[in-house]
């Protein structure tokens, strides 16, 4: 591929690793033009099943959006961009395993909540409280709850501008 500091058309690779429990592959690159080094991943294109929006329209699964979806909400996280893909790929797998032509895309936010949630519990709270609709707050302090790693004051913060 094409070096993207010099746009020279080839490069050698001089490192390849399975990385995301397999699912990728990421490959160390080195131009062979100016030298400079850069990765590259690379995962199998599957099918994945359409998504049902909330009006019935359906529109193509699309990885990007639910990437910067994820990582915007662990922006300014502790979180690895490995963590991270490896986290998508699970979530793409258990798409597929659904065996579905076209899934509803409330649980494709289900399962983007249940990724965030195993990546960061302060993470999955802000995305919760914004993008789920509790039944009532008794549910959404209940789930508080069980996040009991959470730094106190964050947890405080978040009940404090709900009542607001
Ligand atoms: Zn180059």
């Amino acid at each position: 591929m094409r070096c993207p500091f010099c746009s020279f058309d080839d490069t050698k690779v001089i490192d390849s690793r399975l990385v995301a429990e397999g699912g990728q592959v990421r490959r160390r690159r080195e131009c062979l033009s100016c030298s400079e080094r850069f990765t590259t991943y690379e995962s199998a294109e599957l099918l994945m099943p359409k998504v049902i929006k909330t009006d019935g329209s359906r529109e193509p699964f699309d990885e990007e959006k639910l990437r910067s979806g994820i990582r915007k909400a662990l922006e300014k996280r502790p979180v690895s961009v490995e963590a991270i893909e490896t986290q998508i790929s699970e979530l793409k797998r258990r798409l597929q395993a659904t065996g579905e032509r076209e899934v509803h895309s409330r649980d494709v936010g289900e399962l983007v909540m249940e990724a965030l949630r195993a990546l960061d519990h302060v993470a999955f709270v802000r995305f919760a409280s914004v993008y789920r609709s509790f039944q009532d707050l008794e549910e959404f302090r209940a789930e508080i709850d069980r996040l009991s790693a959470e730094p106190r004051e964050i947890v405080a913060n978040k009940i404090q501008s709900d009542k607001s």
